[in-house]
């Protein structure tokens, strides 16, 4: 099965620039080509001219014109060429029934919109960042365009298409749909409690950690963020310190999503290569994120008192929470490819339900990290009974379904 995407592409100038350099050099392309069948028809006693014919020019037209042919994908202009012959073919069809059709015509600049690439990695290559989060799209004689890829693609990338529409610019993939490879079944069921203290917990027992260099980086953000605060917020022209400090937020960010993505690839692949069914708190997002807001200072407009300890721990907490809305769309995102089965279950009480003997109370969490129910004496790691709570009420919510 074929399926087919679209994304927004955001390039930069000097990439758009290129882009419609690219569409131009294929609109002559093809005009030249057209041309060339044309001539061939009226002139040489109605010859005809095949697209092997052209298709074998091709090389030298870009020898002979490096500045403009010969910087494009030597592919992507063979598909192009394959664009005209399919137009003449249905031409010359038509003809032969005896109907009247036009005759093939020439593109102007401001309707040839599209180039397309006939395989990934043949001039062009999907996701070429992979590491980075951005997605980017490399394509020969442009460069890495940034694709504001809103949807996960799944199946193999087959070809690459690059289409102006309006102002906009899009990539459009076409996919092979890949069976999903299951992985052999295990028999293990888990649940996963995501806490402060670890970053995940199984109803086994193990605690995943959270990697360290959150920790690191929320204060290198924090220390950033203070900097980039003593600035003018509004204002036209900013400073060279004013941008550098600016750079500098957006590079730590940017190092934390990399180091994050990271993180979460490797924990979400172990779980989903041990289990079969993996369950998990659904993530309330709206109502996750409580931090507390930096004072403003009443002094001075848009800059925030410093050291606020208050602002540098909901820094921290909204770190981790953007974390898990990440890993928990990559696990989905594995497990749907290795045929394992994920499920989200109610949030509510998990923390403060005693998994022996059912007693829900909120006296049942002693500290952040201690459990010990008050009515039966039950005593656990909080993040583990958390977690056999989530793999319970899973089981449950299996049972239903079946
Ligand atoms: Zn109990």
């Amino acid at each position: 099965m074929i399926r087919a995407y679209k994304f927004l592409l955001r390039p930069t100038v000097r990439q758009e620039q290129a882009l419609r350099e690219m569409l131009r050099d294929h609109c002559s392309l093809y005009n030249g080509a057209l041309q060339e069948r044309r001539d061939a028809w009226r002139h040489t006693s109605k010859t005809t001219v095949r697209y092997g014919d052209q298709s074998a020019q091709l090389s030298e037209i870009r020898a002979f014109d490096p500045e403009r042919q010969g910087r494009w994908s030597f592919s992507s202009q063979q598909t192009t060429l394959r664009r005209l012959d399919k137009a003449f073919q249905a031409f010359f069809r038509r003809v032969k029934a005896g109907q009247a059709p036009g005759y093939p015509r020439f593109k102007g600049a401001g309707h040839f919109d599209t180039v397309t690439f006939p395989r990934d990695g043949d001039g062009c290559r999907w996701d070429s960042t992979p590491h980075n989060p951005h997605t980017r799209v490399r394509l020969q004689g442009v460069g890495h365009v940034r694709v504001h890829q809103h949807r996960p693609v799944r199946g193999r990338v087959k070809t690459v298409s690059v289409k102006r529409e309006g102002h906009r610019w899009y990539v459009v993939l076409s996919c092979a749909e890949a069976l999903t490879e299951d992985l052999p079944a295990t028999g293990a069921v888990v649940g996963i409690d995501m806490g402060v203290a670890h970053f995940l917990t199984t109803s086994n027992g193990e605690h995943v950690a959270n990697p360290r260099f959150l920790q690191a980086a929320a204060e290198e953000l924090a220390e950033a963020q203070r900097h980039l605060a003593t600035f003018p917020k509004r204002t036209k022209h900013r400073t060279k310190a004013h941008r550098a400090a600016a750079r500098k937020v957006a590079k730590i960010h940017a190092k934390i999503r990399r180091q994050r993505l990271d993180h979460a690839h490797k924990t979400a692949l172990a779980l989903v290569r041990d289990h079969d069914v993996i369950a998990h708190e659904r993530l309330n997002t709206a109502g996750m994120t409580r931090s507390p807001r930096p004072k403003p200072d009443p002094e001075r407009e848009g800059i925030f008192l410093p050291n606020q300890r208050a602002a540098k721990a909901g820094l921290n907490r909204s770190i981790l929470d953007a974390g898990w809305g990440v890993f928990l769309a990559i696990l989905a995102n594995k497990a749907e490819s290795a045929g394992r089965t994920v499920v989200a279950v109610d949030p509510r009480n998990t923390s403060r339900t005693c998994p022996s003997c059912g007693h829900v109370a909120k006296e049942n969490r002693v500290t952040q990290a201690t459990f010990q129910c008050t009515a039966c004496g039950m005593t656990a790691n909080a993040d583990h009974v958390g977690a056999t709570n989530v793999l319970n009420r899973a089981g449950l919510a299996l049972c239903v379904a079946a």
